[in-house]
């Protein structure tokens, strides 16, 4: 089913489109949420959380509104622990602004690592992004511009990607509950969203400003679930 970022088929609405949308949003605790040190229920080892990524070649595609990188060939060759359980990185996508607020701060960018265990479980890695001019800070050297094309280039284009890089140096992270914030919303999702930023080449964020837009769902209630985070 057609959906939007606004006008009717909006946020607002997505519930009222098809009875799947409005399934997922109803059974489940939805994403994304404001974090905010003041609302931590308990601190998390900050070894629960384990990152195996190893650099990747990566295909570009253009669906639900925004880009995607998924991996060309081996896809378990990017796996998280958290919690003792494996996941696999599936899909890398984009969403401006953040969706995520961290301590009532959004940011111009937020994206998406998809992970999926054995068992079918998802957990989404989160990171905000700020923009830098200072090349030893900025990460995506190898996406450009064209990257953000993939209609124009058919396939999509290939990027090899150094998945580490994109991380922030400080891995002190918040952990919930959610829900995918596309639709249908579905949930369980255990989401991990950093802390701190990381940086991206300021050209290449004005390229996604104009070729994706907004494509950020807005924050929904924290209804009381556990918000943790990590002892750094
Ligand atoms: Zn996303």
């Amino acid at each position: 089913m057609e959906w939007n970022y606004q006008g009717d088929r909006g946020p607002e609405n997505w519930n009222t489109i098809c009875s799947a949308f409005h399934q997922a949003e109803s059974e489940s605790l939805q994403s994304p949420i404001a974090l905010d040190d003041d609302q931590i229920t308990a601190t998390i080892s900050q070894q629960s959380l384990i990152f195996d990524y190893n650099k990747t070649l990566f295909e570009s595609s253009f669906f639900n509104h925004t880009v995607h990188l998924s991996p060309k060939t081996n896809e378990k060759l990017n796996t998280v622990i958290f919690d003792h359980k494996r996941y696999f990185l599936e899909d890398l996508h984009f969403h401006l602004p953040s969706e995520h607020e961290i301590n009532h701060e959004s940011f111009p960018l937020e994206f998406h690592l998809v992970h999926r265990s054995v068992k079918n479980e998802l957990l989404v890695v989160g990171v905000t992004v700020l923009p830098s001019e200072r090349p030893m800070n900025t990460v995506f050297a190898a996406v450009d511009e064209r990257a953000l094309h993939p209609r124009v280039a058919g396939r999509g284009l290939t990027v090899p990607i150094e998945l580490t890089r994109l991380l922030p140096e400080n891995k002190q992270f918040y952990h919930y509950t959610g829900s995918l914030t596309t639709p249908p919303t579905l949930g369980p999702v255990e989401w991990i969203v950093f802390s701190q930023q990381t940086f991206m080449r300021q050209g290449l964020l004005q390229a996604f400003k104009k070729t994706v837009g907004k494509t950020n769902r807005p924050l929904q209630l924290i209804m009381n679930r556990p918000i943790y985070l990590s002892n750094n």
